[in-house]
């Protein structure tokens, strides 16, 4: 065979294994090959790394889509200075993913504005950045999936969705009443993925207050059992960051303004 037709061949077998990458790179890593005298083993490691590099940036993109985080915070952006009650050192920790490896779940109390849903986010892209599945819910967007699916007679499919990737965070627990079918879904959730994955849960309900957010205490006693066994707390309980960002606004005009 002459070396065109062998190419030829070649390119077949690149189209055949859906190696667009590598038929993309070939033409010019053939031309770096010969005129640096790459070896075999370097001119083939060199040109399988560019299918492997395309491989792992599709799979960050599928895992990004896949995660529905609301918003592009990581935890370098979260101001610790603004917010002493939240431990830095234990963030730290958490942000070395070691706590996915166990199930072990995060909550986050506190009430509105201190950084909740920022620091499970921040979490949530660390484990997206590191190639965990991720996916993000508010536990009323979670209550509705489940209700829609359950009438749809999905149930079983919805809750295999939930259990599904490494970590679930589910925000917003409590600022909703959780009643009957809502608090029913979020249990079951839960129980399934009990030491199985973690959840990290932001919540403006104090422990002690979740037998009254629940219709049924003893619901909501067995839930936060489960999300306590193996868990990280944080106690938020600093001011809104918003609340001072617009006093900070509100005192620079005033400084402004009075001469
Ligand atoms: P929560 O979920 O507790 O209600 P958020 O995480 O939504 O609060 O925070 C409210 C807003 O303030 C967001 O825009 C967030 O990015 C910002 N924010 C809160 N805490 C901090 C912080 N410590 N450093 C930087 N930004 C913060
Ligand atoms: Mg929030």
């Amino acid at each position: 065979m002459s070396e065109a037709s062998i190419y030829q061949t070649l390119r077949g077998h690149l189209a055949t294994l859906r190696l667009a990458a590598v038929a993309e790179a070939l033409p010019a890593e053939l031309e770096q090959a010969s005129s640096k005298k790459l070896s075999h083993t370097v001119f083939l490691e060199r040109l399988l790394r560019r299918e492997v590099d395309a491989t792992l940036a599709r799979r960050q993109v599928s895992l990004s889509r896949f995660a529905c985080l609301p918003s592009p915070w990581r935890l370098a952006d979260f101001d610790f200075s603004a917010q002493p009650s939240v431990d830095k050192d234990l963030v730290r920790e958490l942000s070395s993913l070691r706590f996915l490896e166990d199930a072990t779940n995060v909550l986050l109390i506190g009430p509105p504005g201190v950084g909740k849903t920022m620091l499970a986010v921040g979490l949530g892209w660390a484990a997206v950045e590191a190639g965990y599945q991720v996916h993000y819910t508010t536990a009323a967007d979670l209550a509705a999936r489940c209700r829609k699916a359950a009438m749809e007679g999905r149930w079983a499919n919805v809750m295999r969705f939930y259990a599904g990737p490494r970590l679930l965070i589910i925000d917003e627990v409590g600022y909703l009443p959780l009643v009957g079918e809502a608090a029913a879904a979020l249990f079951q959730v839960v129980t399934r993925r009990y030491l199985k994955g973690s959840i990290a849960l932001t919540t403006n309900l104090g422990v002690s207050s979740w037998g009254h957010a629940f219709d049924d205490p003893m619901v909501a006693a067995a839930m936060l059992d489960r999300l306590l066994h193996k868990s990280v707390v944080f106690n938020i309980n600093g001011e809104s960051y918003r609340m001072r960002a617009h006093r900070a606004r509100a005192e620079a005009a005033r400084m402004v303004l009075t001469p």
